[in-house]
């Protein structure tokens, strides 16, 4: 069985990261339609707003991969809830496209932002500023 190091040196399961994955995924979900007093189907992409139901294209998306947290030796940022975004597929195609370097700075700077779920940092202004 695999397992990856966390931040403080102990080690997680593959098994492991992957249920607390899930779970934190639905937990995402669940606070962010509570804040916004919206059903759980009606969530919309955080970056360009499209509202679409999560079966047929909005999804729950790492900012930084799970496998890059394992990698990097703080796999407990694959279940992080703040490590998650609601994106449809065209902006989670983007956030691929992007270094690790860089979804690491989108991260912080979220984590620094984000007061609630409902006060969603605005991407497009983050990236014009950002030089990673
Ligand atoms: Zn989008």
């Amino acid at each position: 069985m695999s397992s990856y190091k966390t931040s403080d040196g102990n080690y997680l399961t593959k098994d492991y990261i992957d249920y607390k994955v899930q779970e934190t995924k639905e937990l995402y979900t669940q606070t962010v339609a509570q804040s916004l007093h919206i059903d759980q189907d009606d969530i919309f992409c955080e970056r360009c707003k499209i509202s679409n139901r999560i079966a047929t294209g909005v999804s729950r998306s790492h900012i930084m991969s799970v496998d890059y947290c394992q990698r990097s030796g703080c796999s407990e940022l694959a279940f992080d809830i703040m490590n998650l975004e609601h994106l449809c597929l065209d902006c989670h195609r983007e956030i691929e496209s992007n270094t690790n370097e860089f979804r690491k700075s989108w991260y912080i700077f979220r984590m620094e932002h984000i007061l609630k779920f409902n006060e969603i940092p605005d991407y497009k202004q983050f990236k014009e500023n950002i030089n990673v």
